[in-house]
């Protein structure tokens, strides 16, 4: 079989480029295994400039997420607990983000021609890219897009350098129960264990994301859960009890960075081609304006009749797409080492640094602006 685009992968990143990515070859094919997200802990905020672009593509989020409306900041220091609460009337937007189970983002999105297999083999060609799955069929495509994941296939098939830094920090993730309805605020808690953070979903319920030290993590996800509910619930009890409506789950946390995402006509998005810890909810946001990115250069080569896998088309996605996420990156690679270590020049730090940004309003919207557009 011959096909114009083959995306490869089954997350979120997959789904939504294969989607996006129809009008830009006469047949675009998804090959990626059956995906159970039942079990995933994991929500996805989505900010508003990725709620315009889902907008653009006809998918409205709206009717599975929970819109955050504040931002509450609290680190602990040596001043005692100072906060900060940002606000979407302070961003000029009428949220903060759209927060919705990665379960949810998945069945909003339209359904689209799917080939049920694993990848098991990827060999680019002059003219094509010749991909084997685990049922026995060989694909080629005048494109590979890939969205297989942090262990992408693809990337290495390619020779796709992927440059990665584990940070020395884990997630411990889980849906929640709270005891008092969040009024649609987020709290994030850097204290002096790491981070703890609450993130609306429905009235009572929450992703909960803490992220401390790996070994601190993992002698917390060992106790009952009972014991766990207790601990975290005295790091923050500001909507009284949190008690677990779901599996939790543990991420050891890096960054990745690919330079050069597009070689060999085959393209990487999604954490393929970037790793970024859960701080300042960036990481799916960035899949999205990958896609965008490539959906923009697709559709103008395809208009103009140009060989859509070739270097020449693909050579062009780096310099619109990199400088951005590059930029992304090395904010949240300096964020996590100021939010998530409870060494004392650190909460001093953090605590500056929050009380500044509470009394210059304009350094404040410009942030906020920054992370949400
Ligand atoms: C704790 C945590 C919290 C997060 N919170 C947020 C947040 O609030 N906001 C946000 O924007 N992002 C968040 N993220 C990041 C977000 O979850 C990821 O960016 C997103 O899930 C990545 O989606 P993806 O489709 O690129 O990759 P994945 O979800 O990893 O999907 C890749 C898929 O490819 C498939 N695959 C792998 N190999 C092959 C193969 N050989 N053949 C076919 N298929 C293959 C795999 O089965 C996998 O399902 C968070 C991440 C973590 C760890």
């Amino acid at each position: 079989m011959l096909v114009d685009i083959a995306v490869i992968g089954n997350g979120p990143t997959a789904r939504l480029a294969a989607f996006a990515l129809l009008g830009c070859g006469s047949n675009v094919l998804m090959i990626g295994p059956e995906a159970d997200r039942a079990g995933d802990p994991r929500t996805t905020a989505l900010m508003p400039s990725s709620v315009d672009s889902l907008d653009q593509l006809g998918i409205d989020v709206r009717e599975k997420a929970t819109p955050l409306l504040d931002l509450r900041i609290e680190t602990t220091g040596p001043f005692g607990i100072v906060s900060e609460v940002f606000t979407a009337t302070d961003a000029g937007e009428d949220f903060l983000a759209q927060n919705l189970f990665i379960r949810d983002l998945m069945a909003v999105m339209p359904e689209i021609q799917m080939h049920k297999a694993t990848v098991t083999r990827i060999r680019p060609a002059e003219d094509h890219v010749s991909i084997e799955t685990d049922d026995g069929r060989t694909i080629r495509a005048r494109l590979v897009v890939a969205a297989d994941g942090l262990h992408s296939l693809a990337r290495e098939a390619a020779g796709i350098r992927m440059r990665k830094k584990p940070l020395g920090r884990s997630a411990l993730c889980v849906p929640v129960r709270l005891e008092q309805p969040h009024g649609r605020l987020c709290i994030e808690r850097y204290d002096d264990t790491g981070t703890l953070t609450l993130i609306p979903v429905g009235d009572h319920d929450a992703s909960l994301i803490t992220i401390a030290a790996p070994d601190e993590i993992a002698a917390l996800a060992a106790h009952p859960d009972e014991i766990i509910e207790r601990k975290l619930t005295r790091r923050q009890d500001g909507f009284g009890h949190i008690a677990f409506a779901g599996e939790k789950a543990v991420f050891p946390l890096s960054l990745g960075f690919t330079p050069q995402p597009a070689r060999n006509r085959v393209v990487v998005i999604g954490e393929s081609a970037h790793i970024a810890p859960p701080i300042a909810a960036q990481g799916w946001n960035m899949s999205v304006r990958d896609i965008m990115t490539l959906k923009a250069l697709l559709t103008a080569a395809a208009a103009n009749g140009e060989d859509i896998g070739s270097q020449q088309v693909l050579g062009a996605y780096a310099p619109r797409r990199q400088p951005d996420v590059a930029g992304r990156l090395s904010a949240i690679g300096a964020l996590a080492g100021v939010a998530t270590r409870p060494a004392a020049p650190q909460r001093l730090i953090r605590q500056a640094g929050l009380a500044a940004i509470g009394r210059f309003k304009g350094v404040k919207r410009s942030l906020m602006r920054a992370g949400l557009r």
